[in-house]
């Protein structure tokens, strides 16, 4: 089974993508998380990423669709559920995604859309603390650490620089214009579920869980 989810920032696509990871054992594959390992690290493209990312644009398809597609090949997909999260972000990556999935036999098996308003998404990511140790989110507002500035691990907690107000306002722009219009050609191409995702994180999943089985992606 291949899910996209799809959503702007702080809808909590990362969070119901964990959890729909956990209960169906699905790959999380998570295309952010693989940028910041390269910005970690000594990638040719350090320098690129980490001012494209910190501006709030995306990473150039061009540079984008050869990273993910490498690392879609080294992960060996075959036979795994995933869950795309954060990918695809434009067209061109879709028709990536989808012409690797033929290539294996497979296809989108069904898309979550997760929405909020964009008042709602700066306001919960400017609020979001991730841990540094063991990569936790947490939200001052709605999921709030249990000692501020501290991780349940005992780690420390941080504020990314693409989670400040100004750099998320752009990013709310870059979704609409580049990613918000694969919601309509997905809907035509495979089982679109449309999520409102102003709710507690509990009912979203209860939502989705019950949406995935009405529409025969998942059997119970
Ligand atoms: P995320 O954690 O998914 O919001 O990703 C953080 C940043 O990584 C984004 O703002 C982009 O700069 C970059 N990024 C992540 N995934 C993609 C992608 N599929 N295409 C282009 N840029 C991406």
């Amino acid at each position: 089974m291949n899910l996209i989810i799809l959503g702007p920032q702080g809808s909590g696509k990362g969070t119901q993508a964990q959890l729909l990871s956990e209960k169906y054992g699905m790959l999380n594959f998570e295309s952010g998380e693989i940028f910041r390992e390269m910005v970690k690290g000594d990638s040719p493209y350090k320098e690129q990423l980490m001012a494209t990312m910190n501006k709030g644009e995306l990473v150039p398809d061009q540079i984008a669709n050869s990273v993910i597609e490498d690392y879609l090949k080294k992960i060996n997909v075959n036979n795994k559920s995933i869950i795309f999260d954060g990918f695809p972000r434009s067209l061109s990556q879709l028709k990536m995604l989808e012409e690797f999935l033929l290539s294996k036999g497979e296809k989108i098996d069904g898309v979550i859309n997760i929405e909020i308003s964009e008042d709602e998404s700066v306001k919960r990511i400017s609020s979001r603390r991730i841990c540094e140790r063991d990569g936790r989110t947490y939200n001052l507002i709605t999921n709030p650490p249990p000692t501020p500035d501290r991780c349940v691990c005992g780690g420390n907690l941080i504020h990314r620089d693409d989670d400040k107000e100004e750099i998320v306002r752009k990013r709310s722009q870059v979704y609409k214009s580049r990613t918000e219009p694969l919601v309509a050609i997905l809907s035509g191409k495979t089982k679109l579920i449309n999520i409102n995702g102003e709710k507690p994180i509990e009912d979203i999943h209860k939502q989705i869980l019950e949406e995935l089985t009405k529409r025969n992606i998942v059997h119970e």
